[in-house]
């Protein structure tokens, strides 16, 4: 058990009951082993409130697998939807859609990116693939409730390819930042791809590739793509070092960094992959209200939406139809007109054409 997870002294104990994670041992394959043959259509971005909880979803609208399990949390708790309304559509619990008994991905170890696990038990005994990172002493108790079923991904450059199915595939990835520092800056992100040329494989096994690095991706075999960086800024997310990759017009859907906020990271868009110009969607998963004060108080923030616009997303759908958009301090651009009429928010779809 090389790895270990980066934690305080204290917090040993839990060191012993999370398994560190070798991408290509026979385990690990075991393990993953249930994506394969899932066929996926795209992602539901859920409206949780201020944090993300993401589905990736089967034909029949199934959840074939999660990337993040937040929702509002702290400063955020009550962003959630049915929180603003006497008579919700629903709650958590219609969230969280197991038949598939699905796989949660977490992009990192902030709260609003798997607080909805402490509050439904049919999460918290899902099976976890996390980052190893710097976990904060206030957080362990909390974590304990689902430490028993994460395996933590490891850190390196390398950047796994599973082929789900003959015509669509997954990219996991740890991002560049350091372990020891922001979360956000190195978690995983996942892109799904879906390939130019149906990939025939007649065996039963699970198909794995392994990059060694970004530029060791072939480009050229995905006809489009759909990018989850979680918190990250681009440029923290490896497979967009592949500068053919990123700026060749395949990406038809993201979710922006960070929940499209503006902060120091803003002029990080400039590494966002360039849009398709036929279609794409860019999501914005946020859920505060612009009158909340707090580290959420930004989102989304106008350099941010200007900067993917630059690089062609254009179509942007929030979960949240409540905050305006904010403009930068002393910045009086006005991107989008005020809200005079009602924003329709909700969950976001992102879809292969
Ligand atoms: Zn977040």
């Amino acid at each position: 058990m090389a790895n270990l997870l980066l934690m305080p002294a204290k917090s040993d104990d839990f060191v012993k009951k999370v398994a560190a994670f070798d991408a290509l041992s026979p385990a690990a394959r075991a393990h993953l082993k249930s994506l394969k043959g899932k066929k996926v259509i795209g992602v539901r971005a859920v409206h949780v409130g201020q944090g993300d909880f993401t589905a990736v979803r089967s034909e029949d609208g199934k959840a074939v697998f999660y990337f993040d399990v937040g929702g509002g949390c702290h400063a955020g708790s009550r962003s959630y939807p049915w929180h603003r309304t006497k008579t919700p559509a629903r709650t958590l619990g219609a969230c969280f859609e197991h038949s598939l008994s699905p796989y949660v991905f977490l992009s990192h170890w902030d709260h609003d990116h798997w607080f909805s696990a402490e509050n439904l038990t049919a999460i918290a005994q899902s099976h976890f693939i996390a980052p190893r990172q710097m976990i904060a002493p206030s957080h362990l108790k909390t974590k304990q409730r689902i430490m028993p079923n994460v395996r933590l991904w490891p850190r390196d450059e390398k950047i796994v390819e599973i082929q789900l199915t003959t015509g669509h595939g997954l990219l996991i990835e740890s991002c560049s930042g350091d372990e020891g520092g922001d979360p956000n800056h190195s978690g995983l992100a996942l892109t799904l791809v879906r390939y130019k040329q149906r990939v025939v494989r007649s065996t039963g096994a699970l198909s794995v590739a392994v990059h060694k690095d970004a530029a060791s991706i072939t480009h050229a075999r995905y006809r489009e793509l759909i990018l989850l960086p979680g918190d990250a800024p681009y440029h923290y997310v490896r497979s967009l070092g592949n500068q053919a990759l990123r700026d060749g017009g395949r990406y038809i859907g993201l979710l922006a960094y960070h929940h499209g906020s503006q902060s120091e990271w803003s002029s990080a868009t400039a590494y966002a992959p360039t849009a398709n110009a036929n279609t794409h969607r860019a999501g914005y998963t946020y859920g505060i209200k612009p009158d909340n004060k707090g580290c959420y108080s930004s989102m989304p923030g106008s350099d941010a939406v200007q900067g993917m616009k630059d690089k062609g997303w254009t179509d942007r759908k929030n979960t949240s139809g409540a905050a305006p958009l904010l403009s930068a301090l002393n910045d009086q651009r006005e991107l989008d007109p005020p809200r005079t009429t009602p924003v329709q928010e909700g969950d976001i779809d992102i879809e292969f054409p």
